[in-house]
């Protein structure tokens, strides 16, 4: 939708691509523009995110497409491109986690299945005067005016899903909002960083400068070990520990919902597996 609603014939738009979630934007973005991928780590398995002195955003861009918090490999942007073209960005997996400037962004998006309720709800946060560039030719459900002019019921929405997206914003406010999250969730990270970089048993995917809070992606010495890992790991209530299957390994996904607790109980079963189960 947003190459649809943003570009059209002769319109040029720049994507920086750091994983699988930018790669299949940029597939979509091609059918509506010309598309300049200005950043790849994909040789290396997608284990960082660019610094801004690594890619450069053309002068005819319309926009610079960014997805913040790469889900499978576990890294992030740390801070946002300074470049005076307006960022459109994914930010799925890590919406409402950190604060942010969003007057920097023409467009923001986010499946609410990550951090702020059920599948089936997709947030949007558009720059008015975007909603009148729209090219005439499109699908009317297609268009975002068309959900902006019908305060988002132009068809009839998931109700119990937003429902349940409020519920969440209500506790979430009720914590002390983003400012608290963020704190909370820089130390959840920061405790299961710490146990990874204590020891060569554990090895991080990311890159240390790109690094995300909310997916820690990580190996153990063999793949028979990571799969005794999470077997017992589940059998002790730390689930959803298996990797992503394009990289393997491990995850473990702290979003907002995860309790430091539980991060706590997961460092100590690393360190109590690392001593029973030697390389
Ligand atoms: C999960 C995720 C998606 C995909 O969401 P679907 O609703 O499954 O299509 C897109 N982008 C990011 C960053 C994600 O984490």
């Amino acid at each position: 939708m947003i190459p649809m609603n943003l570009l059209g014939a002769g319109k040029k738009a720049t994507y920086l691509n750091t994983g699988v979630w930018s790669k299949k934007a940029i597939k979509e973005a091609r059918l509506f523009g010309e598309i300049n991928v200005a950043y790849s780590s994909e040789e290396q398995k997608f284990n960082r995110v660019p610094t801004e002195d690594e890619y450069s955003v053309p002068e005819d861009s319309e926009y610079l497409y960014l997805v913040s918090n790469n889900t499978i490999y576990g890294t992030q942007f740390p801070t946002f491109p300074t470049t005076d073209k307006m960022l459109v960005c994914d930010m799925s997996s890590d919406i409402l986690s950190r604060r942010l400037d969003v007057s920097k962004f023409g467009l923001i998006f986010a499946g609410a299945q990550k951090n702020m309720g059920p599948a089936g709800v997709t947030v949007v946060i558009i720059r008015d005067d975007l909603l009148d560039r729209t090219p005439e030719k499109i699908p009317t459900m297609l268009c975002y005016k068309t959900h902006a002019d019908n305060d988002s019921m132009f068809n009839t929405p998931p109700c119990f899903s937003i429902y349940v997206v409020g519920e969440v914003l209500k506790w979430l406010k009720k914590q002390g909002g983003v400012v608290a999250m963020e704190k909370r969730n820089q130390e959840k990270a920061a405790l299961l960083y710490a146990a990874i970089d204590a020891t060569d048993y554990y090895r991080g995917h990311a890159e240390p400068a790109s690094r995300s809070l909310m997916n820690i992606s990580f190996n153990l010495p063999s793949p028979e070990l990571e799969a005794q890992f999470i077997g017992e790991a589940t059998k002790v209530g730390l689930n959803g520990l298996k990797g992503h299957r394009s990289i393997g390994g491990c995850r473990a996904s702290i979003y907002n919902a995860f309790p430091r607790e539980g991060v706590v109980k997961l460092v100590e079963f690393m360190q109590e597996f690392e001593k029973n189960n030697p390389a």
